[in-house]
């Protein structure tokens, strides 16, 4: 199977070249060139790592299937995800949650960023590729720990992660502050993430920087969604989840269901719509977003308009103006590069741009759009904790909202959890009724005792942890902590 850019079909690459080179030189997107359908019965029984090692096989054709069962084994074995991975909990009849943050930093960029290491250092084997790896991230936070986590003590990587000095939780900075490994960095940055980004950037844009690189047989790179190697791994989980919900009698193979996703970058999304074009059964993927509802808007008119006000929300990994993997969707639905170049060419321009009606109605046959404030997303918090005894963080809270409104009666609907409520333990005392302290470690022990539930593990464990990263830099000290990796 090879890949294309979204904006230029005849960039070929393979599936290793594409996740060594991670955005295509135009600034496309790599996507497959076709999308292969799956037997779902043939599915049935395999544990998820082997699940896992036989979709991806059908993607990434030039690793082989031992690798991938391997690598599959070390990224979601049971001391990584505590033997959940993938977990689906009932909360109603017909409402299911699918809880995605018992790997190692609590959220479900681990699903990605477990997996899409070891893909990597085995793309440059495959392309006997010899260089170090510098991987640069900006990160608002979730993203930065679980690359962390994934890349460290991984042979050729150096990887080094900025994150705004005041922009994160507590919980959030201690998680990287307290990063073990012998190959990371961590900086936080003075001033918000944008200026952590546009610092980041400017080192990735910086050509002489780029051949200074070279010079010294360093390859710079990413760690973000735009990555295939980052989105593949991903489609496995809905294939999981609608598997066990038939394992456990709750469906009959074959049956529809709706999936509702809190939706940023519209990355998990975008792997539940691969896993409907390769033959899962989803009637819906329901789209939520919180107040920063460009996506919604999208959804009922057309027009992406990022031009727009940006709100702070207690749902952070939502906050997003420019939701990068839409257009991978856009090119599958439309099979148009030249007209993805021009819509993207738009965007940049004018913040902007309309698709034809004709496109507008192709997805709406497979997506719907929600969005929910943040009085709703509490609401629903405290709603859901008192009917169904569930906790829900607020990222998992703004979809079950938006689950609900959209709800037929009829189609279940597994609801993406993508947080574990104690990433975010002020907000969702607060949303209980609790007094929040402005200290994440009284906000744990709070909810705990309100609740009766636990806390994970290495959350409670922080408190201890001993801090290793202090440094502040400003956002011009930036190209110098990537010059030193
Ligand atoms: C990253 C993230 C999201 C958004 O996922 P996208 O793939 O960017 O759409 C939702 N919830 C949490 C907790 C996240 O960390």
């Amino acid at each position: 199977m090879n890949y294309h850019s979204t904006r230029d079909t005849s960039l070929r690459r393979t599936a290793s070249q594409a996740i060594l080179q991670g955005i295509s030189e135009e600034g496309g997107l790599f996507v497959p060139q076709e999308i292969p359908r799956v037997d779902l019965a043939s599915l049935q029984g395999l544990d998820y790592c082997a699940l896992a090692a036989k979709l991806l096989g059908l993607y990434l054709t030039d690793y082989s299937e031992e690798f991938l069962l391997r690598a599959a084994r070390q990224a979601y074995g049971p001391q990584r995800f505590e033997g959940a991975a993938a977990k689906t909990v009932k909360l109603e009849p017909g409402l299911y949650s699918l809880e995605l943050w018992h790997g190692p930093t609590s959220a479900f960029k681990d699903y990605a960023l477990q997996l899409m290491p070891l893909l990597l250092v085995e793309a440059k084997r495959i392309n006997r590729d010899n260089s170090k790896t510098a991987i640069l991230v900006a990160t608002s936070g979730d993203t930065g720990k679980a690359a962390l986590e994934g890349y460290k003590d991984l042979p050729g990587i150096e990887i080094a992660v900025f994150y705004p000095a005041h922009g994160t939780s507590e919980t959030q900075r201690l998680q990287m502050a307290t990063q073990e490994g012998e190959n990371v960095h961590v900086f936080a940055v003075e001033g918000n993430f944008d200026d952590a980004q546009t610092g980041v950037k400017r080192v990735f844009t910086d050509a002489a920087f780029a051949a200074e690189c070279a010079a010294q047989g360093k390859h710079l790179t990413s760690a973000n969604s735009i990555n295939w190697g980052r989105l593949a791994p991903q489609i496995v989980y809905y294939f999981a989840s609608y598997l066990e919900l038939v394992r456990q009698g709750e469906l009959q193979l074959g049956d529809a269901l709706d999936f509702c996703v809190p939706t940023g970058n519209f990355g998990d999304i975008l792997a539940g719509y691969y896993a409907r074009r390769m033959g899962l059964p989803v009637r819906r993927l329901l789209c939520a977003s919180n107040k920063n509802n460009v996506l919604t808007d999208f959804g009922a008119s057309g027009v992406y308009d990022a031009d727009r006000p940006f709100y702070k929300t207690a749902s952070p990994s939502m906050d997003i103006l420019v939701s990068s993997n839409l257009e991978r969707l856009l090119y599958h639905e439309s099979g148009d590069a030249d007209l993805i170049a021009q819509l993207m060419d738009a965007l940049a321009e004018n913040k902007k741009y309309q698709v034809p009606r004709s496109l507008g109605q192709r997805i709406a046959e497979s997506f719907a759009f929600g969005c929910t404030g943040e009085e709703r997303c509490f609401a629903e918090i405290a709603a859901t904790w008192e009917k169904d005894h569930y906790l829900a963080d607020p990222h998992t809270a703004v979809a079950l909202s938006v689950a609900r409104a959209e709800a037929d009666g009829k189609t279940p609907c597994v609801v993406l959890s993508t947080a574990n409520p104690y990433k975010f333990s002020g907000a969702v005392l607060g949303a209980l009724g609790g007094r929040a302290q402005q200290d994440d470690f009284a906000d744990l022990a709070a909810l705990e005792q309100l609740t009766g539930t636990v806390a994970p593990a290495p959350l409670r464990a922080l408190r201890e942890k001993p801090v290793r990263f202090e440094a502040t830099i400003r956002p011009e000290g930036i190209p110098a902590a990537a010059r030193a990796l």
